[in-house]
């Protein structure tokens, strides 16, 4: 079981009080805080080893490249990719994406093609393939979603045809914390000759994840969600896919020969690596998941959901508060909610003289909110130092904010 206490000890960012009172962070899913483990992880590159990688023959660019390659081999591992030359160090999820989009779609999809997303799509797995249909000719067309914001995999296949060339879809929703198919899902684009591509943006600070078991073609993440530092994520690519296409970005670091008018490029994953790699934040990465893996993304997993199922019950006693997506078993540790009568910025604003930190808004998901028929909504996202004390902190507060704003519209 996770040890909350010892846990919070690695974490000076949230022994400090917020407008007077103690802060209660509950905005994770847009980022996590960071350990000890990682931010010491960072300073002791920059002040013992800092360097450019992979041209260097003095001893610093060794270390550096070293460190810099490890860390591939760490993320290889951490998500039981085949090779590590499927591992590509982008600047985050949307990178990623936006790099299979421009580079596997523009060379794969044509006019009349299809491909097939979900309403429930963070904007970073959303406008690439929008993008893409635009330039191409090609067809968007959507999973529906069931009732209670879940996709179910026979809406999957119904949707899914021959003429599909990419399916993608979010692993766990920003929004509902909903777990997707995935696994599902990719078997039968497979079946009907397209790629699957994974948003893992919100699954892979939380849960183990296994891209051979999900036999994803490509799969995206961000280190600053899972307690890493900002600027550096991860594509995922098998390596027949990732050989076939053409870079992303041109420059430094990812040529093999360059003339006059001509260049050809190196390897995989260094052509989709171009101009000075993100080495820090890589080391960093590298930190965070050794952080996780002590604590044991099984545990978290639970603690989180455990976290979830607390507040949602506590909620649910205000007929007045109304939460989104499915039962608290059937989802990750994020909670969407809005209070009646109370715009969500105003009740984000109430908690946060409460020091209590939540995000309001679309949560980068406008068609969510459409399909929800809302125009924002109010979150709360649990993270592995959160407490049982953090959720009793944010009900008290929203029942002041709902007081408040009873108050204010009996005047
Ligand atoms: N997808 C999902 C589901 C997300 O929650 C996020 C971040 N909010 C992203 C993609 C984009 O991640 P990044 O901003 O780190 O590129």
């Amino acid at each position: 079981m996770l040890d909350v206490r010892k846990v919070r000890e690695q974490f000076p960012i949230l022994h400090q009080e917020v407008n007077g009172a103690p802060l209660v962070y509950l905005d994770n899913a847009a980022t996590s805080q960071k350990p000890l483990q990682v931010t010491e992880a960072l300073e002791d590159y920059y002040r013992r080893y800092n360097s450019n990688v992979h041209r260097g023959v003095h001893t610093l660019s060794n270390v550096a490249t070293d460190a810099y390659e490890g860390a591939r081999d760490k993320v290889q591992s951490f998500i039981n990719a085949g090779k590590r030359e499927e591992i590509v160090f982008t600047r985050g999820t949307t990178t990623a994406i936006n790099t299979v989009a421009a580079s596997f779609g523009r060379a794969n999809v044509q006019e009349g093609d299809e491909i097939v997303l979900t309403p429930m799509e963070h904007h970073s797995n959303l406008i690439p393939w929008q993008q893409l249909a635009k330039a191409t000719g090609a067809v968007l067309k959507y999973i529906p979603l069931q009732p209670d914001g879940t996709v179910s995999v026979e809406s999957a296949r119904s949707t899914i045809s021959e003429r599909t060339k990419i399916v993608t879809m979010v692993h766990v929703s920003n929004v509902f914390g909903t777990m997707n198919p995935v696994k599902e899902v990719a078997q039968i684009a497979h079946e009907n000759g397209a790629v699957m591509v994974v948003d893992g943006a919100q699954s892979t600070p939380h849960k183990k994840v296994d891209v051979q078991d999900l036999n994803c073609d490509f799969f995206a993440f961000s280190a600053h969600k899972m307690c890493g530092p900002t600027g550096i994520g991860v594509l995922y690519g098998k390596k027949r896919l990732l050989e076939d296409m053409e870079p992303f970005e041109f420059g430094g670091e990812m040529i093999d020969e360059v003339g006059l008018y001509d260049a050809t490029w190196k390897e995989v994953p260094y052509k989709f690596e171009g101009g000075t790699p993100i080495i820090a934040g890589a080391i960093g990465l590298n930190a965070a998941i050794d952080f996780l893996n002590e604590i044991g993304l099984d545990d978290i997993k639970t603690h989180e959901q455990q976290l979830a199922k607390y507040a949602m019950d506590e909620l649910a006693s205000y007929d007045d508060i109304e939460v989104y997506g499915p039962p608290a078993d059937e989802r990750a540790g994020i909670v969407t909610f809005n209070i009646h009568d109370v715009h969500p910025h105003d009740t984000a604003t109430v908690l946060d003289t409460k020091g209590v930190a939540i995000r309001a808004g679309h949560h980068c998901a406008r068609p969510l909110m459409n399909w929800l028929d809302v125009a924002a909504t109010a979150r709360a996202s649990f993270y592995l130092y959160n407490t049982e004390e953090d959720v009793d902190a944010f009900v008290d507060a929203l029942v002041t904010t709902k007081e408040y704003f009873g108050d204010v519209y009996a005047e």
